[in-house]
C-alpha cells in the first residue's frame, strides 16, 4: 500500500466525488450540501474562471475585438472529432457561456414508443420529473411566463416574473397571434428582478458568451457559495483518467492526473477514493471515461455489460427563416430574448403516420438592417446616399422564426475511442458522429419542407415575406451515451442515473437522456441531475432542517 500511495502520490477521500464541474454537478453537489451530511470532492480538469468583477472588462474586449472572454477554458491536446458543441472545459463548464433559455421537454418526450411507436420510451414520465423541474427553475432561477396549461403543463408559477417583452417582441406577438399560434415569454435563468444575491438582468445583450452582471445563472455562482462555506472541496486543472472496480464490482478509485505545468509536476497522479462517484462529464467525456477505465476484467470499459456506452447520442436539427414584415421595429433593444410556443410540440399521432414535432421561436433580428456602405450592386455609396439607403431599409422589420424538431437517435450515433488520437496521457481521444435512426432519416426532408411551409404561412399572414431559410447540420444540445432504462441489456444507467453494473456509480444530466426533445435542454439534464443527488443522498445521514 505504501508503495502504491507514493507512486500515485497524493489521495483524497470523500463519501462522495464528483467528476466535472459543469451545471450538472453543480445541480448534484448543491442538493447534497443542502440536504445530506456528507463530504463533497469535486475533480475538474479545466481552470478556474475569471471572476465576476473582470466580466464587463471581458466583455467589452469580446465586443471591440471578437475575444473570447472566458481564456484558457480549454484543454490543449484534448480534441474531438466530429460535430462538438464546444471545446469548454473549465470551473462550470459550458454553463459559463451559455444562453440561459430554459424550457421543459414536455410530457410526450418521454412515451414516444407508446404515444407514436417509434424510439424509446424514458423509465420515467414528465410527472416524476415535474417536481425536479420545479426545483431546478428554483436553483437556477428562472424568470417565465406560464404559457397556455394545456401546452405548458407545470404545478407551480416560476420563482420570477418573466422577462419583459421588448416593444418589437410585443409587435412580433401580435403578429404570431394573427397567424394562430400561441406564443410566451422564453423561461430563461436570468434574473428579472434580483434573486439570490444577483443583480436584475439590464439588457446588455450578451449572454452568450458573457453577462457582465451575473444576471445570467452560471454554475460558477453555486461553486462559489459551495466553496465559500468548505461545503465542497474542488479541484481543478485535474484530470480523471480511468475509474477502477473492485471484485464486488464497486468503483473505489478514480485515477487523476495534475494537467498544466504551470502550477503542479506534469503527470502527478492524485487517488481519489470515495464511498460513491458521480460522473458529470457532459454528453462527451462521461462515455469517454467509462470507455476509458478498460482493463482486462473489463476489455469495453466499465457500466459497458450492455455495450451502450457511447451509444444513442441525441440532439435536436433546426430549420431558420428571416421574415421579412411591414412593421417598424427597432432591432438591437434585446436580441436575444424570443417568443416560444410549444404548440408543435404537443402534437397526437399524424394520420399519415408520419412523425414531426417541433418548438417554435420568434425574435427581434438586425438582419440586413446595419447600415453599410456599398449598395446590393457592390456600388460604393457616400454622403446621404448611405442614410436614405438605411432609413429604406428600416422602414420593415425582420423576424428571425426557428423551429428545433425532433430527431430519432440511432444506435449508431455514437461516441468511440479513436486509437489513432491520444491526449498528453496517452488515452485515446473520442470521435463522434450524430446519426439519425432510419424512421427519422426517411422523413427529413419532408420535415424540413413542412417547416419551411409553416413560415411561408406565417409570413403570408403578416404581409410579409421568408428573405432566406437555412436548416444546420448539426444536432443542438447533445446528450445521450449512457441512456437511462429499466432494462440493463439495454440501458447503461437505472432511472436515477445508477449504473446497472456498478452500484456506487452515477452518471448524471446529459449523458442518461433517451432522446433529445425539440427544446434546449439543459433544464432538463438540471432536474435529471437533481431526481438523482436525491438517490445518491439516501445513502448518507440527513442534515437536521
Ligand atoms: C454557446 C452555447 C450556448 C448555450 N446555450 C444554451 C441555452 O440557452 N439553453 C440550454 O438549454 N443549453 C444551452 N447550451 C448547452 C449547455 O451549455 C449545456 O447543455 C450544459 O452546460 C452541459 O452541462 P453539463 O454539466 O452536462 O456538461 P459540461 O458543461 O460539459 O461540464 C462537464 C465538465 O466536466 C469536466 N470534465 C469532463 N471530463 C472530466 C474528467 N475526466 N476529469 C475531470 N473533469 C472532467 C469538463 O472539463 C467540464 O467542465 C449552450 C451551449 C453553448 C456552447
Ligand atoms: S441581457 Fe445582459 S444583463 Fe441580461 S442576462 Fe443577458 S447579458 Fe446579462
Amino acid at each position: 500500500m505504501k508503495h502504491l500511495r507514493e507512486r500515485l502520490g497524493e489521495v483524497v477521500e470523500s463519501d462522495v466525488c464528483i467528476i466535472g464541474s459543469g451545471i450538472s454537478a453543480a445541480m448534484v453537489a448543491d442538493k447534497l450540501a443542502r440536504t445530506r451530511l456528507a463530504t463533497i470532492v469535486v475533480v475538474e480538469a479545466g481552470d478556474d474562471v475569471p471572476p465576476l468583477d473582470r466580466r464587463a472588462g471581458l466583455r467589452q474586449r469580446f465586443l471591440d475585438y471578437d475575444e473570447n472572454p472566458w481564456p484558457r477554458d480549454h484543454l490543449e491536446g484534448y480534441d474531438v472529432e466530429g460535430p462538438l458543441q464546444s471545446r469548454s472545459m473549465c470551473v462550470g463548464g459550458l454553463a459559463m457561456h451559455w444562453g440561459g433559455v430554459t424550457p421543459r421537454f414536455s410530457p410526450e418526450d418521454f412515451r414516444l414508443k407508446t404515444q407514436f411507436g417509434l424510439g424509446t420510451d424514458w423509465p420515467i414520465s414528465y410527472e416524476d420529473l415535474e417536481p425536479h423541474y420545479l426545483e431546478a427553475e428554483e436553483v437556477l432561477g428562472v424568470a417565465g411566463e406560464q404559457g397556455p396549461p394545456e401546452m405548458d403543463p407545470r404545478s407551480k408559477p416560476f420563482p420570477m416574473p418573466m422577462l419583459p417583452l421588448s416593444y418589437n417582441l410585443a409587435l412580433l406577438k401580435e403578429w404570431v397571434t394573427k397567424a394562430g399560434i400561441a406564443m410566451w415569454s422564453q423561461p430563461s435563468a436570468k434574473n428579472s428582478v434580483p434573486y439570490a444575491g444577483r443583480a436584475q438582468c439590464c439588457r446588455n445583450d450578451t449572454c452568450t458568451p458573457i453577462c457582465p452582471i451575473g444576471a445570467k445563472y452560471s454554475p460558477d455562482f453555486t461553486w462559489n457559495a459551495l466553496r465559500r462555506t468548505n461545503r465542497v472541496k474542488l479541484h481543478t486543472h485535474t484530470l480523471v483518467r480511468r475509474l477502477e472496480v473492485d471484485a464486488r464490482n464497486r468503483v473505489v478509485r478514480a485515477v487523476a492526473v495534475k494537467v498544466g505545468a504551470a502550477r503542479d509536476a506534469p503527470g502527478r497522479e492524485i487517488e481519489f477514493r470515495a464511498k460513491q462517484f458521480v460522473v458529470a462529464g457532459g454528453y462527451v467525456w462521461s462515455s469517454h471515461l467509462l470507455l476509458s477505465s478498460r482493463d482486462s476484467r473489463f476489455p469495453n470499459g466499465i457500466a459497458n455489460s450492455s455495450g451502450l456506452v457511447g451509444k444513442y447520442l441525441t440532439g435536436h436539427r433546426n430549420v431558420q427563416a428571416y421574415i421579412r414584415l411591414p412593421m417598424k421595429l427597432y432591432p438591437g433593444i434585446n436580441e436575444q430574448h424570443s417568443l416560444v410556443s410549444k404548440q408543435f410540440m404537443r402534437v397526437p399521432p399524424r394520420s399519415d403516420g408520419r412523425y414531426l414535432r417541433h418548438d417554435l421561436r420568434v425574435w427581434e433580428s438586425t438582419s440586413g438592417q446595419a447600415p453599410r456602405l456599398r449598395d446590393d450592386s457592390g456600388a460604393l455609396m457616400l454622403g446621404d446616399e448611405i442614410l436614405s439607403d438605411w432609413r429604406r431599409r428600416t422602414e420593415h422589420g425582420v423576424a428571425r422564426v426557428r423551429a428545433y424538431y425532433d430527431v430519432i437517435p440511432d444506435r449508431s450515433s455514437e461516441l468511440t475511442l479513436d486509437g489513432s488520437r491520444k491526449n498528453p496521457w496517452g488515452d485515446a481521444l473520442p470521435k463522434l458522429a450524430l446519426r439519425d435512426a432510419p424512421e427519422s432519416a426517411e422523413v427529413r426532408a419532408w420535415t424540413e419542407d413542412t417547416i419551411r411551409a409553416l413560415f411561408d404561412e406565417m409570413a403570408r399572414t403578416g404581409n410579409g415575406q421568408v428573405q432566406r431559410t437555412q436548416s444546420d447540420e448539426f444536432q443542438d444540445h447533445p446528450a445521450g451515451g449512457c441512456r437511462m432504462g429499466k432494462d440493463p441489456a439495454t440501458s447503461v444507467t437505472d432511472s436515477w442515473g445508477r449504473a446497472h453494473d456498478h452500484e456506487n456509480l452515477f452518471v448524471v444530466g446529459a449523458p442518461t437522456c433517451v432522446s433529445g426533445s425539440c427544446a434546449n435542454a439543459t433544464l432538463t439534464f438540471c432536474a435529471l441531475s437533481l431526481r438523482s443527488a436525491e438517490e445518491i443522498g439516501r445513502s448518507l445521514p440527513g442534515k437536521s432542517p
